[in-house]
């Protein structure tokens, strides 16, 4: 069982070993806060339970792109998933190797491929036959050679919310399991092309391992036809999904299950194996710390007026996504309340939490909206003209600030009257 990063003690919220109202004073709200060994020990998490098996474990940097988190995991030895020239940008940025580099994502521009070949990533994930040509051209130009692995669909339900769902046929992402055979093999006569792999991901937040494990057999059964024809699939990328416990009563596999019911599969062919975990490295290591403004209630009902707001965390509007909402100081003596929990945006949409029941918090008072280290400082926008939020990471008895709160100068660089 992987220790959690935010525990009580005393009553106070903590993560690690800093209590977060210490952090709230010197650093202003509202701030995103991380746990560096809640990260770490995730990574490793997924790194020890391959063992010997061949594998990369590579973060998916659209779930949170921070320098810091970057930089930690580079220097745990992982490798990354992008998605975008900006997110490359950024792993080399950190400190990332280039070489452990996979580039996913169904529309890559020909500045984006351009500028991985020139710093030689790993494999470029590709996601229709036009890219292939498009990268063999751009390589040809380069003088260089591009390793690819094509994206496949394989068509399994990964039963989770619709707009994080990706591996049904009729979705944007991917080459349909069933005609990847035969680009596969018109792929060969492309000069500038190594095929090295075949990758697939197909969906996130992931309650349950079969249809992962579903989409791994279908895979499978393609790397040994494509053998078969000589064709030398060399490494398997089965994306990230592995879903985390947002409510308390989610049960998510743990990581040590999931990738031995991986390596049950797959250890016997000679096949090196890589995920790319997004949510499940980061998630539960991150809140965003809080204050309340106000209270009020309007025809009846309970409101709680938070600092921060739809555009810091858009994930309940966006998904109907469920963030347990923690006091930092927790008080029985106060009981609870069910109110709608929202923030200074002038949007109906802008609400982080509806009808909960939840510590009967007050103005001034701080409060954890929880399991907020993936999806959440990455979709934050200036809506409303709100500076973004800051964001520190800690670390046992430390912390620092790893990205400033924007300033109003900040809102307004690159305009002009
Ligand atoms: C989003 C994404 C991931 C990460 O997904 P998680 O659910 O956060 O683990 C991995 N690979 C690809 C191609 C993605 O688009």
């Amino acid at each position: 069982m992987m220790e959690r990063p935010f525990t009580y003690r005393d009553n106070l919220l903590h993560v690690e070993d800093v209590a977060l109202d210490s952090i709230a004073r010197r650093a202003g709200t509202p701030c995103f806060v991380y746990s560096a060994n809640g990260i770490l020990g995730r990574y490793r998490a997924y790194d020890r339970a391959f063992g010997e098996q061949p594998h990369k474990v590579c973060y998916a940097v659209k779930a949170n792109g921070n320098l810091a988190i970057l930089g930690l995991l580079a220097r745990a030895g992982a490798g990354f998933d992008i998605v975008s020239g900006g997110e490359l940008f950024r792993v080399l940025k950190a400190g990332g190797a280039s070489e452990n580099v996979v580039f996913s994502g169904v529309g890559k521009t020909a500045e984006e491929v351009e500028y991985a070949l020139e710093k030689g990533i790993h494999t470029f994930n590709c996601e229709s036959e036009t890219e292939l040509s498009l990268i063999d051209a751009l390589a040809a130009r380069l003088g260089t050679r591009a390793r690819i692995s094509l994206r496949v669909n394989p068509d399994v339900d990964a039963a989770t919310h619709p707009k994080i769902s990706t591996g049904l046929r009729e979705h944007k992402f991917g080459i349909d399991i069933h005609e990847a055979e035969e680009i596969y093999q018109r792929a060969r006569w492309h000069q500038h092309l190594e095929l090295e792999g075949v990758s697939c991901h197909i969906g996130s937040q992931l309650l349950k391992p079969e249809p992962l494990l579903d989409a791994l057999d279908r895979v499978l059964s393609l790397v040994d036809r494509l053998r078969a024809k000589g064709i030398a699939i060399q490494h398997l990328d089965l994306g990230g999904g592995l879903g985390v416990p947002y409510r308390p009563t989610d049960d998510p596999p743990s990581i040590a299950d999931y990738v031995a019911r991986l390596k049950a599969r797959t250890s016997h062919r000679n096949l090196k194996v890589m995920v790319e975990p997004g949510r499940s490295l980061v998630a539960e290591s991150g809140v965003l710390l809080s204050r309340v403004l106000y209270r009020k209630v309007n025809a009846g009902k309970e409101f709680i007026i938070l600092d921060a707001a739809m555009n810091d965390l858009i994930r309940p509007s966006l998904y109907e996504a469920h963030h347990e909402i923690l006091p930092v100081k927790r008080d029985a003596g106060r009981g609870t309340v069910k109110a709608d929990v929202v923030g200074p945006v002038c949007e109906t949409g802008d609400y982080l939490a509806l009808d909960r029941e939840m510590a009967n918090v007050l103005p001034g008072d701080l409060v954890a909206v929880a399991t907020t280290g993936a999806y959440s400082f990455v979709m934050s926008s200036n809506y409303n003209a709100r500076p973004r939020a800051s964001e520190i990471m800690v670390a046992g008895n430390g912390w620092r600030v790893v990205r400033q709160r924007e300033t109003f100068d900040d809102l307004v660089r690159g305009e002009m009257v």
